[in-house]
């Protein structure tokens, strides 16, 4: 195998640019979405909480929170179901909690990509027995036709996607494969020989 990085790719999917725009519109939807009436009489709403999940979501996390135009929290937590392959084990397990109280917040949950929901459904319970008024889902990527459980967002939550991803394994922009390829800036497929 190529030590440089980018050779290891076979296709890019997503470039900088697109990412960038693309990153932008869901932070203004945002913004827009949970920013309160302009002129109302009525007291601000409490700032949401952003909850990225470990470790896929940190650089989108860390892209769409700088173009929020809110005063916003931002927390982590990671569920753990993928091994070191492409195939989901099962029922994902929490392994780090917040540290924010998300009681009586609208909370974001913010993920890399949304695959069979197992993930997604599994956090939003939590965040309902933890208090919050609502969760929001803020998926980078979504894969639908992979879908095995149905999620839905709590209360008055929305589902924001990026976009939509065709059938692949995909890497990079914070994704991994075997915890490499995180940090490439697009998002792409790794050639053949590179998953084994
Ligand atoms: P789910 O619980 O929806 O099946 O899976 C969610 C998690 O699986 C994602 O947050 C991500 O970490 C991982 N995952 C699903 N599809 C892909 C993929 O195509 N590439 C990578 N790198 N991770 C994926
Ligand atoms: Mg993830
Ligand atoms: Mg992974």
């Amino acid at each position: 195998m190529a030590l440089k990085l980018h050779s290891h790719i076979e296709r890019v999917l997503w470039d900088q640019h697109q990412i960038s725009r693309r990153v932008s519109e869901l932070a203004s939807q945002i913004s827009a979405d949970f920013g309160g009436a302009a002129n109302s009489d009525s007291p601000p709403p409490p700032p949401p909480v952003l909850v990225g999940v470990a470790t896929g979501a940190f650089l989108f996390l860390a892209d769409l929170v700088r173009n929020i135009d809110l005063p916003i929290s931002v927390d982590f937590v990671r569920a753990d179901s993928y091994g070191s392959g492409t195939i989901s084990a099962g029922a994902p397990k929490l392994s780090l909690d917040l540290k924010v109280d998300v009681k009586g917040k609208h909370v974001i949950l913010v993920e890399d990509i949304v695959d069979t929901g197992r993930t997604l459904s599994c956090l939003i319970a939590h965040l309902e027995s933890k208090g919050a008024s609502s969760v929001s889902v803020c998926a980078f990527l979504d894969k639908p036709t992979r879908r095995k459980v149905h999620f839905q967002p709590l209360g008055q939550g929305k589902f924001y996607k990026g976009f939509e991803c065709p059938d692949y394994f995909v890497v990079g922009y914070g994704m991994d494969f075997a915890e490499l390829y995180r940090n490439l800036p697009y998002v792409g497929v790794l050639k053949p020989e590179c998953y084994k």
